[in-house]
């Protein structure tokens, strides 16, 4: 069974410290919530576990299955099973999604390939795009447009929703999926994330403000974040009541941090 640990991390942006000394254990197959007031730290601790290069790890430790991964490159992060959507994806103008994603699911399936070599053969490719787009009731269509060239909030979602489901990673960040989307496309988004990473089938690390994404993927575990630490540790009802009443309690319980 796969396990993602972060240890006592530290991440400082510039000269700030951003995260300070966060703890947290995943194993596949669980759904973890991780909750906290804007500015907390969430989306800096999602980078970090990536290697995005503007986030430098002071302090502590990242391991997969024991496997140091703070060494690792981010395209080797992604290929030993790890995956973030981002809250702001950049637009790629001039490379079509479709592209893209053979691209990326090659890099993560023939991970001793060499620059220039081949990638996963078209047609073999074309076929499981098409079979798992209109799995997620996507128009098939959506594939040949420009990466987030004008995409809408939605169709952004979308995306990444469709490269969880080619990359099919251990472990999948999903920072703020739901921002942005109308509720029957977030509905939507829930119902897809559950098919695709759902039950056993990867480690899910879900930051979301709403409830509705959190619908049909349960949280075993609720995680708090306050000033770059995780205060609290709960289960569902904890994401429950931070979605009915907001933070006010955990700040007050917890002052120093903030
Ligand atoms: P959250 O996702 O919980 O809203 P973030 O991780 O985005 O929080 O941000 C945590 C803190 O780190 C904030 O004070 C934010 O301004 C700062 N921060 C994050 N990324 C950067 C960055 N690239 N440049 C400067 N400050 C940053
Ligand atoms: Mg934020
Ligand atoms: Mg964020």
């Amino acid at each position: 069974k796969h396990v993602l640990k972060i240890e006592n991390l530290h991440v400082s942006v510039g000269d700030k410290p951003i995260l300070r000394g966060v703890n947290l254990s995943m194993n596949h197959g669980e759904t973890h919530a991780l909750m906290g007031p804007n500015g907390s730290g969430k989306s800096t601790l999602g980078l970090a576990i990536m290697g995005h290069p503007g986030y430098e790890v002071t302090d502590g430790s990242i391991t997969l299955d024991g496997q140091d991964v703070l060494a690792m490159e981010p395209n080797e992060r992604a290929r030993v099973g790890l995956f973030m959507a981002f809250q702001r994806p950049v637009a790629v103008p001039g490379v079509k999604m479709a592209d893209f994603l053979r691209h990326a699911t090659t890099n993560v399936r023939r991970p001793d390939r060499k620059e220039g070599e081949d990638l996963i053969p078209m047609r073999e490719f074309r076929k499981e795009l098409k079979d798992k787009m209109q799995h997620l009731r996507m128009d098939v269509e959506f594939a040949r447009r420009y990466v987030n060239d004008g995409f809408s909030g939605g169709e952004m979602k979308r995306a990444e929703i469709l490269q969880l489901a080619m990359l099919q990673p251990k472990f999948a960040i999903l920072d703020e999926t739901d921002s942005g989307l109308d509720a029957d496309a977030v509905r939507l988004a829930s119902e897809s994330i559950a098919e695709i990473g759902g039950r056993e089938k990867m480690g899910l690390l879900i930051i979301t403000h709403h409830d509705k994404l959190l619908e049909h993927n349960p949280p075993e575990f609720t995680h708090v974040m306050l000033g770059g630490r995780i205060v609290e540790t709960g289960g569902k009802e904890l994401a429950e009541e931070l979605h009915r009443s907001g933070y006010d309690r955990i700040r007050k319980a917890y002052p120093e941090a903030d």
